[in-house]
This record gives structure tokens, C-alpha cells and sequence, in this order.
């Protein structure tokens, strides 16, 4: 009579966990930060010259993603972006598509089919790999003007960012921007009017191509172009996913240029402070922080953190192979903790939307 109990008692124990693991917070909405080339020397880099203040501060679950691509060690942005957007492993310059160039559906497609609302912002061409990766399906990255009418075929909400001439200035003559108003998009060219959009759907194209870097003066049209996005977003009740590139990380990387680095990646942090300043109040949404790869193969090799002072060395002019740190906040965000590939981002932010 007495063993009853007892075995009562073991069979509770071990049921609490398992109970618990099936009561994870599901997020409504999903803001994913990549830090294009944003390995920890990047991070630590604009940790040290801000004196130790960065937004990135505040995420308590962090974990690392391997970035190998299905064809090399070193992924470039369009393998790494598919691999993060689809959970699909492809060979590098391929842009939502499988290995064997067989378009496969992204986390922000798979949104729409829900009736989610979805954007896309980055600094570089809206059309360049890591914001294609999301919305394109294209053998080559360098197809800017198939990545451009591909966005025509979705149902996407917001983006903003460069590639003017790549719906405007076409070689077949079309002007994708009559097609985008005739959608219903409000299209916007100049980056101070973009915080000005209040409602509705965003068509935002703010460069020719590329945003300049900070250093040459692109202000706050990062922090702010995340803010409108996550204004406009957040007006549907079924939630929404939104992609926010820090695209030029990289570049400072593959320029050997630590103010470049590390100015960008300060902007960077700026915008993961807008989506973590809209998480806190929401209570319903993730921001997960992560990179496609490190870039450079940056080193800190002096530094000073009372006065913000730093010394760089670089061992490339490309990618690098190392683990990337991923950064999550928010209902699910546990989930991130641990070593996990970068197909796993795609897995879990999908598992969480119930997508
Ligand atoms: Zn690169």
C-alpha cells in the first residue's frame, strides 16, 4: 500500500518537465535581425567603443549556429540568407532555392499564406542576397532584376531599402514602381519621408543601389526604416515577420576597416533596440539577433574600454568559417539557447508561428 504513493510520486516527477516543455510561449510576431558578417569580434568591437552600452546587452538567451553552406566551409550571404529564411541547404549564390535550384518556401512566404503581414529592410539593395533570400527564388544572386519582379509575385507588406534602378531602370524597360503603385503600395524614394508613412502597404526604395555606409553619411535610415516597419506591421491582429538586414558589417569586414565595422554595427545595435523597445511593450513578439556568417576573420588584438579605444587585426578579405552567436528575446526565445545550424533558425521561428 505504501509503494502506490511512491511510484505516484516518481510519475509526477518526471511528467512536470515534459508538461512544461509543451507549454513554451508562443510568440504573434517574429522581428529577425541579421548582422550580415557580424561574428563576436564584431560585436565585441562596437561593445568596446560604445563603452560597454549595447541594446544586445539585454538577451539573456543566446546560443552559436554553424553557417557552413551545402557546397563550401564558408557560406557567402546568399546560401547563408536561404539557409536562415528556408532551413534549406543550398550551394553559395543561390537565393531561395534547393541545392538542385528548385525554388523552396521561406519563413516570410510561409507568413503570408497565414494572412500575416511581412517586411523587409536593409541598407544595402532591398535586392541584394540576404533580403532576396527571403522573397526570391533565383539561381543566382546576381539576377537583381528577376530578385526585383519576384517581389511582385508576393504578397509582402513593407520593404525598404536600396535597388531603385533594379524596378525602376530596368533593361526590359518595365517600371516594376507603376506595377507596385497599381498593388496598392505607396512608393516612397527619399529616406526622411519614409517615418512619414503612418498605414498601409510600403514600397520604400531610398538609394540607386546601396545606402552609403555611415561613415559617408546614411544618418538613422536604418533605426528609423525598423521602426516604420514594425508601425506598419503591427496594425494586423494575426501578427506579422519582419526582416531587418545591418548589411554593411560585412563590407567594413571584407575592407579590413574597423571604424567601418564598427560603426555599423553600432547602427545595427540601434535598430535592435527599436524592435526590442517595441518587444518590451508588446509582450507578444520575438527578436531574434543573429549573423550569416563572420567576415574578415577579425581579431581584437588592444583595446581600452574606459576610453573606447580598440585595435584590429584581420586574417581575410572574405567570409570565415567560425560560429556565429544567435540572440533571442521574447515568448520562445530559450528555444535559441545551445549550438544549432543555421537551418534550426528556420525550424524554430516556424514551430513557434505555428507555420
Ligand atoms: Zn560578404
Amino acid at each position: 500500500m505504501k509503494i502506490a504513493p511512491l511510484f505516484g510520486l516518481i510519475f509526477l516527477a518526471f511528467q512536470v518537465p515534459a508538461e512544461a516543455q509543451t507549454k513554451v510561449a508562443k510568440p504573434r510576431n517574429i522581428i529577425l535581425l541579421i548582422g550580415d558578417g557580424m561574428g563576436v569580434s564584431q560585436i565585441y568591437a562596437g561593445y568596446t567603443v560604445s563603452r560597454g552600452v549595447l541594446n544586445l546587452n539585454q538577451f539573456k538567451s543566446i546560443g552559436f549556429i554553424s553557417t557552413h553552406s551545402a557546397t563550401d566551409y564558408i557560406t557567402d550571404s546568399g546560401a547563408g540568407g536561404t539557409a536562415l529564411a528556408t532551413g534549406k541547404k543550398t550551394y553559395n549564390g543561390a537565393i531561395g532555392v534547393d541545392a538542385d535550384t528548385i525554388p523552396v518556401a521561406s519563413i516570410l512566404e510561409l507568413a503570408e499564406d497565414r494572412n500575416m503581414s511581412t517586411g523587409l529592410v536593409s541598407t544595402s539593395a532591398i535586392t541584394h542576397a540576404t533580403p532576396a533570400s527571403f522573397i526570391a527564388h533565383q539561381a543566382s544572386r546576381n539576377n537583381y532584376e528577376q530578385i526585383a519582379a519576384d517581389f511582385l509575385k508576393t504578397d509582402i507588406d513593407v520593404f525598404i531599402g536600396g535597388g531603385y534602378n533594379h524596378f525602376a531602370k530596368r533593361s526590359d524597360q518595365v517600371n516594376l514602381l507603376n506595377e507596385l503603385r497599381s498593388k496598392g503600395y505607396q512608393v516612397v524614394t527619399r529616406s526622411d519621408s519614409v517615418p512619414l508613412i503612418t498605414r498601409g502597404k510600403l514600397a520604400a526604395l531610398t538609394a540607386p543601389e546601396h545606402h552609403p555606409s555611415i561613415l559617408q553619411g546614411r544618418g538613422n535610415m536604418l533605426p528609423e526604416a525598423t521602426s516604420t516597419a514594425i508601425r506598419l506591421l503591427s496594425q494586423n491582429r494575426k501578427g506579422f515577420f519582419l526582416m531587418v538586414e545591418g548589411s554593411q558589417i560585412d563590407w567594413g569586414g571584407h575592407a579590413n576597416n574597423a571604424d567601418y565595422v564598427v560603426s555599423e554595427m553600432l547602427d545595427f545595435d540601434a535598430a535592435i533596440g527599436k524592435a526590442l523597445e517595441f518587444a518590451m511593450a508588446d509582450g507578444n513578439t520575438l527578436v531574434i539577433v543573429t549573423a550569416d556568417h563572420e567576415t574578415g576573420g577579425m581579431s581584437l588584438v588592444g583595446g581600452d574600454l574606459s576610453n573606447g579605444s580598440l585595435t584590429a587585426k584581420f586574417t581575410s578579405a572574405d567570409h570565415t568559417g567560425v560560429m556565429v552567436p544567435v540572440f533571442a528575446w521574447g515568448p520562445g526565445a530559450s528555444s535559441f539557447q545551445g549550438i544549432q545550424d543555421n537551418t534550426d533558425i528556420f525550424e524554430k521561428m516556424s514551430q513557434l508561428l505555428g507555420l
